[in-house]
């Protein structure tokens, strides 16, 4: 048997919800955009949701509409997707890491609270993997110093927080539409906020500085004249034929959540008794999606002088489960390692110690919905033949 790392499960109403907009005519953002953005602050309770690019390009339009400029910080944690720092970067902006829990993947407090200077601008907590950050602690830190918070919602569809879906609990979120994340469009993306002026501006941003859409103008009394551009923009709209793949999954969304996280808690029970694979954990108040399934290999061994080898042989457990036909990935990377990162910040991997070990020492195994119950039990067995 071959087990995927994931994979994609479109039912046929949803393959066929693309074809409207490509018989309507209506291809760009429009009816379907508004459509999805509805069911969307339906289920997450958010004020406004607004369709993008991607997950990357709403991370960048939410720090662009709060102000970030050349010599200004960000905060973001260490082990993450290479995207959460990218979008800082392209601001013209600092990037300064910061250390991660090794218990939950997630921002550490009291490392991103010292990382803080004069010039630091705002703090990006990751919802790594689904599991929410401590956002009460998040919070409370940019409260007391002056400092937005924008979610990286990439992986948190479905995520809660003490009962608040994520992405709706800082000055603004964004959820990513991947095909390795839980709802896909192909590329896309959706930013959340409860501030309206907020969502104003990045409504804007994402159609080219323009006061009005397109399908406003077109619906309005006339549509023969142009709108007004109250900003330099960009052009990050979603296609409709995107939205309405995206609007008919939700239909399905509770379910999404519910079987993903019945899938996880059968692996946590299965693994329930390995020391040597430390499952991912739900801290109280945390409601965890499971975008992926990340685990720790040989937690309790791990130490600054024994992540190398633990690296090593968790490269080795990886080879032999891909030979098996259970496809694995390292859970994500520590960007402070990357070339880019490392190079024009002078950053050692041990600066971020736990990041380090999370690169070196994580192994997220097969979860996606869809799955069989025959291939996550040929994964089970699998795993628990253990490394050689
Ligand atoms: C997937 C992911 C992104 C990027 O999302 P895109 O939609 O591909 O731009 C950013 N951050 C995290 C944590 C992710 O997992």
């Amino acid at each position: 048997m071959n087990v995927p790392i994931a994979r994609t499960a479109l039912t046929e109403a949803e393959i066929e919800s693309v074809l409207g907009p490509l018989r309507s005519g209506w291809l760009v953002q429009g009816p379907k955009v508004r459509e999805f953005e509805t069911k969307w602050s339906d289920f997450t309770a958010a004020n406004h949701s607004l369709a993008v690019t991607s997950c990357t390009t709403g991370l960048h339009l939410a720090a662009v509409a709060l102000g970030l400029g050349a010599g200004d910080e960000v905060i973001v944690p260490a082990f993450t997707w290479i995207a959460t720092a990218n979008i800082v970067e392209h601001q013209q902006a600092k990037t300064v890491f910061c250390d991660i829990d090794l218990e939950t993947f997630n921002i550490d407090i009291p490392a991103m609270e010292a990382a803080i200077t004069p010039r630091t601008k705002g703090i990006i907590p990751v919802h790594l993997f689904g599991l929410p950050a401590n956002m009460d602690a998040v919070n409370a830190v940019a409260k007391k110093h002056g400092l937005w918070v924008i979610e990286d919602a990439a992986c948190g569809f479905g995520a809660t927080y003490h009962g608040k879906h994520v992405g709706t609990l800082g000055d603004a979120g964004s959820f990513s539409f991947h095909p390795r994340k839980a709802i896909t469009t192909g590329e896309g993306g959706m930013v959340t906020t409860n501030n309206a002026d907020l969502a104003e501006t990045i409504r804007q941003l994402r159609d080219h500085g323009a006061a009005m859409s397109d399908h406003q103008r077109h619906l309005g009394p006339r549509p023969y004249l142009l709108a007004d551009h109250p900003l330099a923009g960009y052009n990050q709209r979603m296609t409709d034929f995107q939205a309405a793949l995206g609007a008919a999954q939700m239909d399905r969304a509770a379910k999404i959540v519910t079987e993903r996280r019945r899938l996880a808690a059968r692996f946590d029970e299965a693994f329930a008794g390995l020391d040597w694979l430390r499952t991912p954990q739900e801290p109280d108040g945390c409601k965890h999606s499971y975008q992926s399934y990340p685990c720790l290999f040989k937690a309790a061994e791990i130490r600054p002088d024994t992540v190398k080898r633990i690296n090593g042989e968790r490269n080795a457990w990886m080879e032999d489960l891909q030979a098996a036909g259970v496809s694995t990935r390292p859970a994500t990377h520590a960007v402070h390692m990357l070339t880019y990162y490392r190079e024009k910040y002078s950053l050692r991997e041990e600066d971020m110690p736990n990041a380090f070990a999370a690169n070196d020492c994580s192994i997220s195994l097969p979860l996606f919905h869809g799955m069989t119950e025959a291939e996550q039990d040929y994964v089970i067995a699998t795993v628990l033949k253990g490394p050689a």
